[in-house]
């Protein structure tokens, strides 16, 4: 009998690996050369046998911040890259004047490093801005356009749009169509030199109307626009399009593998024929760069079109990219999910042809187990009320004695050693630690119940304090005399309870943070669905609480495991020593939807 688990590719292998792999085995890469910076066949050809054996890119946008999405293309082509000898470029994809600013390409650079990955290799930096490719780009249009293999469209978009076709139905050719290549070239250097005004013409490559392929009826390669450019200034007023420059980009750079997502499959025959013809024109390096795809990472709980995450920005939503809940990498951040946490759970995600959806818990499954291993523990009481122990005085002669309690940093870790915190004649405890008459199964407080205060002594409840309208304002309790933790013969009192406490003389006070899923539908916009009629009322709950005092020094984005609570991370915007705010991470185990 075979198990399911018999039918699925052994852990760590995917269907890229194994590409990259039948590739580097029959050297399909092998005579590469690399001139160390991009360029085209003849800057390629006077290089070096390329020392990287295959290189990838991340070529975002700089149009948004990424989120969980581009997480996943950033480990996977920095990750092929490193696990088999190569090299992966940061790349801009900023041919489109309008959307682009350098406060994207900042947090874009701080977010992949932050994850992990550099673009420096071999003593270079692998950093390009496809912008500085559209020479190249126009060089190329150009001998497309004297091989008669391009055209200055002068049809109307709708006009296009109409003999465009659709699956059923073959395109019809435009009347420019047949111009000849003096002809185009003139038109294609009056849309250069402005003299035509926006949406004015495209130029096209010349394939077949009748392709079933609609990719390959005539795509645009040039568009108008008069607009400025982040990079370029007002160099240019005509761009390529993005299905033209993408595959330029690629070659120019000596990409091997051009890894993108699933929506670009029915694109790879365009992708193919540019290259080839290009290559065959003389002006690409061969052997040239395949495209790859897989399907996109979707996770659940979660929106990741750029539209709709800036949508809960604007409408304020959310308090801003950063949002803890956000699904964009520096909301993850700061809400705690650490690097390799979210490489965790990308890798085991997979990497696969058929999409499917990712279930949001991974991400905390990950983060826990990083941080098992990492954080800090410490005591902190989340939703206090006051515990009086009356027989303080008596038992230790005065109100304000103060017995000092220890207990590791980490359990497993002696040699970070203790943290130290006093128990006095009051302390914090969780206010549902404490019940006037028990459920069946109740363990903490309840009157003539004993329990163990962590790292401090046995206490036996006597009843509590109310407010005039009934309301519990304080327990009380007693402590049970030469039951102090690590002392001998503090186990003979057996107590079924163990609660976590902070004395209210050494407690620091702290806001907290109180995080959960933006979404109550594990995928709030599928179909088309309305995501704001499925926001969590509770995705954010703000709460004051205290903390042990072996947290005065805590520094932003330090995290810890809270006992009995979850993972913390002081918040690397608001926290600072002496005004603690600690976000909730994750809890220590899912209890999401029970
Ligand atoms: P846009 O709609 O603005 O193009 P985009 O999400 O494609 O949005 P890009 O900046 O073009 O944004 O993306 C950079 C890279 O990240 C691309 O190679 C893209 O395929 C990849 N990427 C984006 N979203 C995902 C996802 N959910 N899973 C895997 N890869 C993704
Ligand atoms: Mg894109």
């Amino acid at each position: 009998m075979t198990s399911p688990a018999d039918h699925s590719p052994k852990p760590g292998s995917n269907f890229l690996r194994q590409i990259v792999e039948r590739d580097l085995a029959s050297g399909t890469y092998a005579q590469r050369r690399f001139a160390g910076t991009p360029g085209d066949a003849a800057h390629h050809a006077a290089g070096q046998p390329d020392p990287a054996k295959i290189r990838t890119r991340f070529p975002p946008e700089p149009n948004g911040y990424l989120h969980i999405g581009h997480a996943k293309s950033i480990t996977l082509n920095f990750g092929l890259a490193a696990e088999y000898g190569g090299v992966c470029h940061m790349r801009f994809d900023d041919t489109n004047p309008e959307k682009e600013e350098q406060e994207y390409v900042d947090s874009i650079l701080d977010a992949v490093q932050w994850l992990g990955y550099s673009w420096q290799a071999n003593g270079a930096e692998h950093l390009y801005y496809a912008s500085n490719y559209f020479d190249f780009m126009f060089r190329a249009a150009e001998a497309l356009i004297e091989a008669g293999l391009a055209y200055v469209d002068e049809q109307s978009a709708d006009e296009m749009r109409a003999n465009r076709g659709d699956f059923g139905h073959a395109g019809k050719d435009s009347p420019h169509r047949s111009r000849t290549p003096a002809e185009n070239l003139a038109r294609f250097h009056a849309m250069r030199a402005g003299k035509l005004p926006d949406g004015a013409a495209v130029l096209r490559a010349k394939l077949d109307m009748a392709s079933p392929n609609i990719n390959l009826r005539d795509p645009a390669l040039y568009r108008i626009k008069h607009a400025e450019h982040h990079n370029t200034g007002n160099a240019w007023c005509i761009y390529p399009m993005y299905a033209y420059a993408h595959p330029i980009e690629d070659a120019l750079e000596g990409i091997t593998h051009s890894v993108c997502t699933l929506e670009f499959e029915d694109q790879r025959p365009w992708y193919d024929w540019l290259l080839d013809t290009l290559c065959t024109l003389g002006l690409l390096a061969q052997p040239r760069p395949h495209q790859c795809e897989f399907a996109r990472l979707n996770v659940t709980y979660v929106i990741t079109s750029k539209r709709k995450l800036r949508q809960l920005v604007d409408e304020k939503i959310v308090d801003g990219w950063d949002d803890p809940r956000m699904p964009t990498i520096v909301g993850l951040r700061r809400r705690g999910y650490t690097p390799e946490a979210i490489r965790l759970m990308c890798e085991r995600a997979g990497t696969s042809k058929a999409g499917g959806w990712t279930d949001y818990a991974s991400l905390d499954i990950a983060l826990r187990e990083d941080l098992e291993g990492k954080a800090a523990r410490a005591m902190a009481v989340l939703d206090p009320i006051k515990l009086k122990l009356t027989n303080w005085a008596e038992l230790f002669g005065s109100a304000d004695f103060r017995e000092p309690c220890h207990a590791p940093y980490h359990p497993q870790q002696p040699e970070l050693g203790l943290r130290e915190f006093g128990l006095g004649s009051e302390v914090w405890i969780e206010r549902d630690d404490f019940a006037e008459v028990p459920a069946k199964g109740f363990f903490r407080l309840f009157p003539g119940n004993k329990v163990r205060l962590k790292y401090g002594m046995v206490v036996e409840c006597s009843g509590c304090e109310k407010d005039e309208n009934g309301n519990v304002t304080a327990v009380l309790a007693s402590v049970v005399p030469d039951t102090k933790s690590g002392t001998p013969g503090a186990d003979a009192v057996k107590v079924k309870g163990t609660i976590t406490w902070v004395g209210v003389h050494d407690a620091l006070p702290v806001e907290l943070r109180l995080y959960d899923r933006l979404f109550t539908e594990a995928q709030p916009d599928a179909g088309g669905k309305d995501f704001k009629a499925s926001l969590n009322p509770n995705s954010k709950k703000l709460a004051r609480g205290y903390l042990e005092p072996s947290l005065a020094n805590a520094r932003p984005d330090d995290k810890f495991q809270f006992e009995r609570h979850g993972y913390f991370v002081a918040d690397r915007v608001d926290h600072a020593p002496g005004q603690p705010v600690m976000n909730r991470i994750a809890g220590l185990k899912d209890s999401w939807g029970k």
